[in-house]
């Protein structure tokens, strides 16, 4: 997608603070961290959002979620505890459309549900 800003991240024609890369995936630190440790996740491909992803690519939700893990351990937040979050849609927070995943801890998580 052309003028989508996660796309750009993943051709590298916008830099980003990469945490992970693997042959389908991409993740990054969060530009705008909402706690110490605050990545982010996305598919290389272009999917809008969470409800856009066919029973054909739901692999892709198990490499992103193996990534986190990874991601928690490597930043050692993996035993106190961090949160996996996907907005999806305008009442759930999405403000990027292509699909992410938020990987955030480092700090107590009291701000239960937003
Ligand atoms: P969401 O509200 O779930 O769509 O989250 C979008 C996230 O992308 C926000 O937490 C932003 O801080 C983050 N973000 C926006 N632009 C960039 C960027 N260029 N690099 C890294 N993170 C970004
Ligand atoms: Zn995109």
């Amino acid at each position: 997608m052309k003028d989508c800003i996660f796309c750009k991240i993943v051709r590298g024609e916008i830099p980003c603070s990469k945490v992970l890369e693997t042959e389908r995936i991409l993740a990054f630190n969060d530009i705008h961290p909402v706690a110490p440790v605050h990545a982010l996740i996305v598919p290389k491909e272009h999917i809008p959002t969470f409800m856009d992803l066919p029973e054909d690519k739901m692999d892709i939700l198990v490499e992103m979620h193996r990534a986190a893990q990874r991601i928690a351990r490597e930043k050692g937040i993996a035993e106190k505890g961090f949160r996996v979050t996907v907005n999806v849609n305008p009442d759930g927070g999405q403000l990027i459309f292509h699909l992410h995943m938020h990987v955030f801890g480092g700090r107590k998580l009291t701000d239960a549900m937003g």
